[in-house]
């Protein structure tokens, strides 16, 4: 279906981007240094039991390198498919900026270090608390303990890139180091055509931003179609709604949806 036939209302793009207000980018700033706090405590902690345990660490690393893959995805496809940037805390500091990117995806380029990354950071902060605090040294489970807390430790080190590597697969490849398009063209992170995917009205696939390893089978087994039929079939609630405006939101809706029975999302439009 064409954009025209969709009849899009997206949000307007001056408006978007004024909504990043000064006192979440001090909550930004806190995140990234609390982040790395504990992302230096993670690597401690997971030296100090490392002796011997090369292959497991090597293993549970690489598993939080997926794990981050699909959790880039899961969220991406909550603030993307759901809420509204008028909802209180989250609406201006998460939603806001998933609106702005589909109106605008250069946008994010032109972001600096804490805009780019201060959110992932803040979202991983208490997965960064449980590898700290949980226990490793229970008899019999040591080496599962340390599997999950360096698979989860590794997670949360790949989510927070994952903006960085989404805000690479925008910028022209003049603009990049070799190392990184390197990186891209190996599929190691996302490569630049890949998620083209995403950025193809109505919006409604290819979520995954970290590598975009999961993309293809997650849509293939239909993984988040699926999801947004139980949601709307319990909740009644149109997804994305907010981004693309109702009419549209109710064309594309996996399930068969009354138009008179949805309430207008408060939302301004364009
Ligand atoms: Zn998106
Ligand atoms: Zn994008």
């Amino acid at each position: 279906m064409s954009d025209q036939n969709l009849n899009l209302k997206m949000h307007d793009a001056k408006t978007l981007a004024a909504g990043y207000h000064s006192w979440w980018r001090y909550v930004e700033i806190f995140s990234i240094f609390a982040f790395f706090t504990l992302i230096a405590l993670i690597v401690r902690r997971t030296w100090s039991v490392s002796e011997g345990r090369g292959f497991l660490i090597a293993s549970a690393f690489m598993t939080g390198y997926v794990m981050a893959d699909f959790i880039s995805g899961f969220v991406h496809w909550l603030a993307d498919t759901w809420g509204s940037t008028k909802l209180p805390l989250i609406g201006p500091g998460l939603i806001r900026p998933f609106r702005e990117h589909h109106v605008d995806p250069k946008a994010m380029t032109r972001h600096d270090a804490i805009e780019t990354n201060g959110n992932n950071c803040l979202i991983s902060l208490w997965v960064g608390c449980i590898c700290i605090f949980m226990p490793l040294d229970v008899e019999g489970y040591q080496s599962l303990l340390i599997f999950i807390m360096v698979a989860l430790g590794s997670m949360i080190f790949w989510v927070m890139m994952t903006n960085q590597f989404h805000k690479w697969s925008h910028l022209e490849a003049h603009e990049l180091p070799g190392f990184i398009r390197f990186l891209q063209r190996a599929h190691l992170i996302l490569p630049v055509g890949h998620h083209d995917v995403h950025h193809t009205a109505p919006f409604d696939k290819y979520y995954c931003i970290t590598t975009g390893w999961l993309n293809w089978p997650l849509t293939k087994i239909g993984f988040f179609k699926t999801l947004e039929k139980l949601v709307t079939m319990t909740t009644g609630i149109i997804p994305r709604a907010d981004d693309i405006g109702l009419d549209a939101a109710i064309k594309v809706a996996p399930v068969v949806v009354e138009p008179q029975a949805q309430p207008e999302p408060n939302a301004t439009r364009s």
